[in-house]
């Protein structure tokens, strides 16, 4: 097929749309407000909470810096801090600023950071703070301390941009409700303050995508809230609707579809191209499972595994908030992103198990359980995606309770069809504090995907390690001489939320992603494959 034959026509946008929310009085927008809390670089000043990072070694005398130091002092004089604690006070000036007082140990890890900072601003939000002052205090003044001291205000400030975000709601707010608008940092403080605000926006987009109530973003909103980024952020859209997709011959994708009241579910395929600059063949496709709700199919899901199934769509709004955050950074990486959007659900065309379909490289795919549609749908995006070339792909998905089970929400699981890959994904999982694991991806599992009347088994009837599986499934639809890496999202929810998250909501992976592509240079490591 050529590249023409799926082309379709741009879609008609006009406005994103207010729908009633029942009550009338406050709708929900697709896309979040514009904007954030103001970063200010000042020294002094009074705020309404002062939020302070200090190594659990710090002596009263490092807290000399501080205002009101003799406060601080009695606070450390009564018991040794632990790494990890949070401790408030509340200073005597005008606005009686409340102080919290965060201790880490000076070599924690990026994640002990995050989760030092998500309580620290947790304490601060009870109090409904405009402004917030950041600082580190207590760190020793050599190259070890101080880089433990950026990181740490680093932190702090993800955390602060993070909270300041409020999440789609309905409800009327209360009379007292209020959000951080001002954020202070230290004059001199060493920190990319453009990457921390679009790397948080990332992560915030990615959130209150994924937070959206399903009734507002369906299909038709998720293809206007993407048709809307793409025009602000200068990228090329294109919607592969169902009528293209059955030219494509993307079956497995139209299989699980099939369950829509109406032909409603695509594939977004965006592109971003530094310079505008044209390539035959991007340097990189992010690849994201957009299920809107996952009801299970035929094989329905129970009330309490279907309940949060709105965020089944997670993995493709951290692909598509991570190629918009390339984009603002103007990263001299050509990338894509494929968004494989539809619902999952029970109706009279709804697909069963034991069809057999034809996915989009030929690939023939025996159904067993409707349930695992979000590899249904990524073998014919993945298969899509490959066409263009990219040098790397690089997909998300909410995809298998195994994962789960393996490693709780606090990490997600990694695959890659490059062993080399392994310590540069693993490396940008302990650099951004989204934690990331590798299992394993060896040929023999296929052995339990074998079929009689298809080439693969969409997946077993045990479950027993399906996390792996599923990624042996779905590199059946990468073509072998493409490296691909595969994060199966874990932690895109966690009930109390996760690091500087303190939402169940995470939007993790966007930070991740980021780090791997902007800091550890993973396209440079796959140019070194060869
Ligand atoms: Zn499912």
């Amino acid at each position: 097929m050529s590249r023409a034959m799926i082309r379709v026509s741009p879609p008609m946008v006009k406005q994103a749309p207010q729908r009633s929310t029942g009550r009338g009085r406050r709708s929900l927008t697709l896309l979040p407000p514009a904007g954030g809390p103001q970063i200010v670089r000042a020294r002094g000043g009074e705020v309404d909470a002062l939020l302070i990072a200090m190594p659990e070694t710090a002596t009263p005398a490092s807290l000399r810096e501080l205002p009101e130091s003799l406060r601080w002092r009695d606070l450390l004089a009564r018991e040794r801090p632990r790494a990890g604690s949070v401790r408030t006070t509340s200073l005597a000036n005008r606005r009686q600023t409340l102080a919290v007082l965060g201790f880490l140990k000076t070599d924690a890890s990026s994640f002990e950071r995050l989760a030092l900072a998500g309580r620290m601003m947790k304490e601060a939000a009870a109090r409904g703070p405009r402004t917030i002052g950041l600082a580190t205090a207590g760190f020793p003044a050599d190259s070890r301390g101080r880089a433990a001291a950026q990181a740490s205000l680093e932190a702090l400030l993800a955390g602060a941009l993070t909270q300041a975000f409020a999440l789609p709601s309905c409800r009327e707010p209360s009379a007292e409700e209020r959000h951080i608008t001002r954020v202070q940092i230290p004059a001199d403080a060493p920190l990319d303050l453009q990457y921390a605000a679009i790397s948080a926006e990332g992560t915030n987009l990615a959130r209150w995508l994924t937070a959206l109530p399903p009734n507002i973003l369906d299909s038709r909103g998720y293809r206007t809230a993407v048709s809307q980024l793409a025009r602000r952020h200068g990228l090329q859209m294109t919607w592969l609707g169902e009528q293209a997709l059955r030219r494509a011959g993307a079956n497995a994708f139209l299989a699980v579809a099939a369950g829509n009241e109406s032909p409603v579910a695509g594939i977004a395929h965006l592109r971003y191209r530094p310079g505008r600059r044209r390539v035959a063949s991007p340097d990189l496709a992010l690849i994201g499972k957009g299920i809107l709700f996952d009801t299970g199919g035929v094989n329905l899901k129970p009330h309490r595994s279907m309940l949060d199934m709105h965020t089944d769509m997670g993995g493709s709004a951290v692909a598509l908030a991570t190629l918009i955050a390339l984009a603002q950074l103007r990263a001299p990486v050509a990338a894509d992103a494929w968004l494989a959007i539809t619902e999952n659900r029970i109706g009279p065309q709804a697909y069963r198990p034991q069809e057999v379909v034809r996915a989009a490289n030929g690939v023939t795919i025996q159904v067993i359980h409707t349930d695992a549609e979000g590899r249904m749908v990524l073998a014919d995006t993945l298969a899509l995606a490959a066409r263009t070339r990219p040098r790397l792909m690089l997909d998300f998905a909410t995809l298998t309770g195994a994962c789960v089970y393996s490693l709780t929400e606090r990490m997600s699981g990694v695959f890659t069809n490059r062993p080399k890959l392994a310590p540069f994904l693993l490396e940008a999982g302990r650099q951004s504090g989204e934690r990331v694991w590798t299992f394993p991806f060896d040929a023999d599992f296929d052995s339990d995907l074998e079929s009689k009347v298809a080439d693969v088994l969409q997946c077993t009837t045990e479950g027993k390690g399906d996390h792996i599986l599923a990624a042996r499934f779905l590199s059946r639809f990468v073509p072998e001489d493409i490296p691909w890496a595969h994060v199966d999202l874990s932690s895109a929810t966690r009930s109390g939320g996760l690091g500087h998250v303190n939402t169940d909501v995470t939007g993790f992976g966007v930070r991740y992603a980021l780090q791997l592509i902007m800091k550890e240079d993973i396209l440079r490591a796959v140019e070194h494959l060869k």
